[in-house]
């Protein structure tokens, strides 16, 4: 059984001190579980602070981008081994924002993915089409070849520790959602390419999360569907009972 995997991606939103009173509001009713876990990508600079703040408790602080070098003249950029410093297990890699506005390709994500295997961090892959590539209905080609590409050069036993997230670009931040039939079908897919690309164990164990204003109120519909195993979720991680109910609707899967 997969452990359902829900992560608030913060993006660039709040203040070192709404940080700290989120973790406060949320730190006291995470109960430890083995059917989910619950994790939080806050902008970098949060990191170390929110990683001091739920010591000893369930919630799992992590990255929403890294360089791939360890180190090195590259202004204003963060490495897997500062990320591994600070005990960061879970990073982001290539955001549909970050492929938009930041140039990454499926060839640097794809050298972010081995640098994170290489420095033993959990990558976040994320995949998905716009809605120009989904009318004309090449959506499962599209991502998977996302995958192929994201995926190369990997060990099947790293592969299968991955989470991959699957966020169709036209829902995210729109309100629009993908039906959970259409979001399973290609998270269905998505698995398919991981066994076609490493074997049966892989695709049965990587983790398939949906992500794209994923709210309380459609997140169990989400998660009843067979492929779909988490939810990467941006708006709705931003308020602790907004978050907290996502992570309840995991534990109850
Ligand atoms: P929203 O949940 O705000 O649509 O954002 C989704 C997302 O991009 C998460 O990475």
């Amino acid at each position: 059984m997969r452990k359902v995997l829900i992560a608030g991606n913060w993006k660039m939103h709040k203040t070192g001190m709404e940080a700290v009173e989120f973790v406060e509001a949320v730190r006291a009713q995470l109960l430890e579980s083995d059917r989910v876990e619950a994790l939080i990508c806050p902008p970098s600079l949060y990191i170390a602070p929110m990683m001091a703040g739920v010591r000893g408790t369930p919630l799992q602080i992590g990255a929403q981008t890294m360089n791939e070098h360890n180190e090195g003249a590259y202004t204003g950029e963060i490495s897997p081994l500062m990320l591994k410093d600070v005990h960061v297990e879970y990073v982001i890699i290539g955001h549909s924002e970050r492929r938009q506005y930041y140039n990454e390709t499926d060839e640097s994500v794809n050298r972010k993915v081995l640098a994170a295997y290489n420095y033993g961090l959990t990558p976040i892959v994320c995949v998905g089409e716009s809605l120009e590539t989904r009318e004309a209905d090449e959506t499962e080609s599209f991502v998977n070849e996302q995958v192929a590409r994201a995926f190369e050069g990997v060990e099947a036993d790293d592969a299968k520790r991955a989470v991959i997230a699957y966020e169709p670009i036209w829902a995210i931040g729109t309100g629009k959602t993908a039906t959970a039939d259409d979001a399973n079908a290609v998270c269905r897919s998505i698995r398919s390419k991981m066994e076609e690309l490493f074997n049966e164990d892989v695709a049965q164990s990587v983790r398939i999360q949906y992500g794209g204003s994923v709210k309380p109120d459609n997140i169990e519909e989400l998660l009843s569907k067979s492929d779909i195993d988490g939810a990467l979720v941006g708006g709705a991680s931003l308020e602790p009972q907004s978050f907290l109910q996502l992570v309840e609707a995991g534990h109850n899967r």
